[in-house]
């Protein structure tokens, strides 16, 4: 049974994944366009979001501090410190004003080895410093094409949500991974099919009426062309952007969409 409620609404969000792109200048410019662009809508319907680099979250914060505009880590360690070199706490990021924290994003998953147990201790320790854990899962193009996709997305649900994991502290991006960076997307069908899926899934893991209110982004190969047909989906509450979240142009006009 799908558990669907369409009367719920839940408030569309666009985040930004900068990944490792972003020297200090450039960056500070993009944030201010984008909080330009925004300061002349009243009342947005959407939020935004951007996760920029960890050597830019303090310069990028001070700009953001004082705008709309969320500001989130792109990964944090499950411990609350430590020796860990090289690794950044979700504490440390809270303390920085973020507010959100992507985890187990594909990319750590297969350049960090992170199994779905790690990903959850991550969302563990964002939920316990008080960030939004948005938690990625997704698909393999050899997973796909063995029809393995809906026991992947359910077994990454299963293992990477936390029991402490709400509809106002966890946001599920589901992201193919052989559809992030390569402009290619799945069919429209596949991606409601797999967002009342993930839906379901979550409303054994946490409550049915939790899952009914949690945000479900889609993530890969995002652009201002196919926004529209993406986002406006059933079960698709925003998205995860990562190449046309440099571009501010590219960037605002994906969040437009809401806004036509
Ligand atoms: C991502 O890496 O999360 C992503 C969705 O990338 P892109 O938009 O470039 O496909």
């Amino acid at each position: 049974m799908i558990l669907v409620d369409m009367s719920i609404s839940r408030r569309p969000l666009i985040a930004g994944n900068w990944k490792m792109h972003g020297l200090l200048h450039e960056s500070r410019s993009r944030v201010e366009n984008i909080m330009a662009k925004l300061s002349e809508v009243t009342d947005p319907p959407f939020d935004i979001l951007v996760c920029p680099p960890a050597t830019l979250l303090d310069s990028i914060g001070t700009i953001t501090r004082h705008s709309a505009i969320f500001l989130g880590g792109q990964d944090c360690h499950s411990a609350h410190s430590g020796s860990h070199t090289g690794d950044i706490s979700a504490e440390m990021l809270a303390d920085m004003g973020c507010s959100h924290v992507i985890v187990g994003h594909s990319e750590r998953r297969l350049e960090h080895n992170e199994t779905n147990a790690i990903v959850r201790s991550k969302t563990s320790a964002a939920l316990a410093s008080d960030l939004i854990a948005i938690i990625c899962i997704g698909e393999t193009a050899a997973q796909r094409d063995s029809g393995e996709t809906t026991m992947v997305i359910i077994d990454q649900l299963t293992g990477a949500v936390s029991s402490k994991s709400s509809a106002t502290n966890t946001i599920i991006a589901y992201e193919p991974v052989w559809a992030i960076g390569t402009g290619q997307v799945p069919k429209l069908d596949d991606i409601q099919y797999i967002h009342s899926i993930i839906r379901e899934k979550l409303g054994e893991i946490v409550t049915p009426t939790e899952a009914n209110q949690m945000r479900l982004l889609y993530g890969g190969s995002v652009k201002p062309e196919n926004a529209k047909e993406l986002l406006m989906l059933d079960g698709v509450d925003g998205a995860l952007v990562g190449g046309a979240s440099l571009n501010w142009r590219d960037f605002w006009a994906i969040a437009s969409t809401w806004l036509a």
